[in-house]
């Protein structure tokens, strides 16, 4: 625990997740500045950045003219020119720089009336001390209120602590690729002593994140490889007789997932697979046609769906798709009455229901199985940890478990964070899909979009309205959405006021059905919804998909958005909405535009805005501080120790401390 600390400044490095001494030990810099290098005042260019080392003439407090902001300002000589230093809102500065005579400013350097001016430069007192003066100095994100310099000061005071790290990288991957000692590593990503160094303390600190990652994914890898799954054999009557009542032909994409699916099946080892292809693709189908197979050879399915909205509609196209072949098919839901329920648990513990379709209803404790060949899981970010665990001892043994998702998962992710399961893509879509057309909507051109909507629904086609939803259980949501409806019933378009509904998580169940019986027959010309799973329903004549605030949604989750629509005969379009007109902004955007694979999409999304953003805060369960996920050398070398390591030592019984160390692992991949 973190002593001589005050209690408030104690709570903010909570905020930052540190806790320990440890903790701040490998709290890191985000960047290194350079105070080596410096500018004379008389040779900076203004807009340049620039790190500049002068004397401080005078400091003073005050006011700003017009928001009355708290400033200091320095006046700085370096005998070739004059400079100021300003700083808004930070009266600690003013203090931190009385008394001082010389200091290194570092900052972008601008011209105004009277002269040079840097505007909240970072700052650092010019030391006596000569380790201290002229180096490489870290900077550290400033968050929950604690500034870099103070973060500096009190990581440079417990430094001499990195000796006592623990070093758990086997000694042998060590020597192979020559990494610095843990606590020098530590140290050196600090304070390094030269670039060169911080750039070996960055490898070796970015490879023990990776092998950490890799090492749980192999171990749980290894763990379930070492089960006993049921063997269900390939019976190719069965999948011909599936293939042949289906109303529609198979893409190539489709066929190669599902023989990949149905091998998998045929091992003694419970399947761990990924299917994963864009909205539309025909996910659904090709977990059909594996629930075909189980119950042809006498085993249970249970479908799993994130919503009761979504558990109705796979029961309806399962239901339809089996329909042939005289399968019997259960809903089981929250909202599913008592009396109702006791009878399908007996069914399912007998043997009497093959394929079981619902929420986590059916994760329910007393719920059993006669004999669970097959568990799919549509739409899960954890990608079936929990389910996997939850369905335990429901069966004699554990079934073969396949994720579904339209989140796509660039390449090195898939080797990462799902270092455990294997991917099957449907990157195909059926024949006869339109491309939709996506358009930027800037505030001045909302009326205009309107007009185009306006004609759409004359001509008969339905429209969706995405409101944003800041978190998931966010009123703010709901609020915005409602509003959004009185609007265009009230504004935009009175006269088909009767024609607008509105379907967000808030609803109840039933209500919900009906809005979506109601759009489904076509009654509602616009929906307004909160979210994509509201969505999920699949109706052919939507030819408008229009997004409210589009920039606070990932541009993945645009494209699913987007992937709505365009599903019919007609031509489709999907408008982006923004209020926001910052170029940054209008050019994330404009990659929706621009790039019509979710693969892309994803990728830049990661790339802009981290893993959170994407796969749900905190969902993927570790965090990568030093490595970056992009790199694709790091993790196969990585992933080539960890089965190094393994396969020499496959429970790790001679190394307590790489043991110990996967513990925090346990949850992100059930390593028990
Ligand atoms: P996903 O779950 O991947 O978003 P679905 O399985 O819901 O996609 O399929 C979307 C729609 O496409 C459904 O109406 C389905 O019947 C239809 N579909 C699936 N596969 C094909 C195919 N090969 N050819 C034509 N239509 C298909
Ligand atoms: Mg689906």
């Amino acid at each position: 625990m973190l002593g001589g600390i005050k209690e408030k400044t104690g709570e903010k490095l909570q905020r930052l997740g540190i806790a320990t001494i440890e903790d701040l030990l490998l709290h890191f810099p985000f960047r290194h500045e350079d105070f080596s290098r410096v500018t004379p005042i008389g040779f900076v260019k203004p807009g340049a950045k620039t790190t500049i080392r002068a004397r401080v003439y005078s400091v003073r407090a005050g006011l700003t003219r017009y928001r009355r902001m708290r400033l200091t300002e320095a006046e700085l000589s370096d005998g070739t020119g004059k400079l100021r230093a300003v700083w808004f809102n930070q009266p600690w500065v003013t203090k931190a720089l009385e008394g001082t005579t010389e200091i290194f400013v570092a900052g972008t350097v601008e011209r105004d009336g009277a002269g040079l001016v840097m505007k909240s430069p970072l700052y650092e007192r010019v030391s006596s001390d000569p380790r201290h003066a002229g180096r490489l100095v870290p900077i550290y994100h400033e968050t929950a209120g604690l500034t870099s310099r103070w973060l500096r000061e009190k990581i440079q005071a417990i430094l001499p602590l990195t000796e006592r790290l623990e070093e758990f990288l086997p000694e042998a991957v060590r020597e192979r690729h020559g990494f610095l000692p843990r606590g020098e590593a530590v140290r050196e990503m600090h304070f390094p002593a030269t670039a060169q160094s911080l750039d070996r303390a960055r490898a070796r600190l970015a490879f023990e994140e990776m092998f950490l990652v890799q090492m749980a994914a192999q171990l749980a890898k290894r763990a379930r490889q070492r089960e006993k799954g049921y063997a269900i054999a390939f019976d190719q009557p069965a999948a011909r007789a599936f293939v042949a009542a289906l109303p529609f032909r198979l893409t190539t994409a489709q066929r190669r997932a599902a023989w990949q699916i149905l091998q998998d099946m045929e091992r003694p080892v419970p399947m761990n697979r990924l299917l994963e292809g864009e909205v539309g693709s025909g996910k659904t189908v090709v977990s059909a046609m594996a629930m075909h197979h189980a119950a042809a050879a006498g085993f249970q399915s249970v479908l799993l769906a994130p919503t009761e909205i979504l558990a109705r509609q796979h029961a309806d196209v399962v239901e339809g798709l089996l329909r042939p072949f005289g399968v019997t098919i259960a809903l089981l839901l929250g909202s599913t009455p008592t009396t109702q329920r006791e009878p399908m648990r007996e069914a399912l513990g007998s043997g009497g229901i093959a394929i079981a379709i619902g929420t986590h209803a059916l994760l329910e404790e007393g719920i059993r199985f006669q004999r669970l060949g097959l568990c799919v899981v549509d739409e899960q970010h954890r990608f079936g940890v929990q389910q996997r665990l939850a369905l335990r001892g429901k069966s004699e043994r554990p079934p073969h478990f396949l994720t579904m998702t339209a989140t796509p998962i660039p390449r090195t992710l898939g080797l990462t964070l799902y270092g455990d399961l294997d991917i099957s893509v449907i990157d195909e879509l059926p024949v006869g899909r339109q491309p939709v057309e996506t358009r930027l909507v800037k505030p001045e051109e909302r009326d205009e979009a309107y007009g185009f909507v306006r004609a759409q629904i004359a001509a008969g086609r339905q429209v969706f309205v995405i409101c944003p939803i800041i978190q998931e259980s966010d009123k703010l949501g709901v609020r915005s959405a409602t509003a959004e409806l009185e609007k265009l019933r009230a504004e935009v378009f009175p006269d088909l006021a009767e024609r607008i509904a509105l379907i967000h998580g808030r609803l109840k169940a039933a209500e919900r059905e009906a809005v979506m019986a109601r759009v489904q027959r076509g009654e509602v010309a616009i929906l307004v919804a909160t979210s994509v799973v509201e969505v999920g329903i699949d109706v052919p004549n939507a030819t408008v998909m229009l997004i409210e605030g589009a920039e606070r949604f990932g541009l993945a989750q645009l494209h699913q958005f987007r992937g709505r629509v365009g599903r019919g005969a007609h031509a489709a379009f999907c408008l982006l909405f923004t209020d926001l007109e910052d170029p940054e902004n209008l050019q994330r955007l404009q990659a929706v535009i621009t790039h019509r694979s979710g693969f892309e999409l994803a990728e830049i999304d990661l790339r802009l805005r981290g893993m959170g953003e994407l796969y749900g805060e905190r969902q993927h369960g570790f965090d990568l501080k030093v490595a970056d996920l992009f790199d694709l050398q790091l993790v196969r070398e990585a992933q080539g120790e960890a089965q190094q390591v393994l396969d020499a030592d496959p429970t790790l019984a001679h190394d307590p401390v790489l043991r110990r160390r996967l513990t925090s692992y346990r949850r992100v991949f059930a390593l028990d």
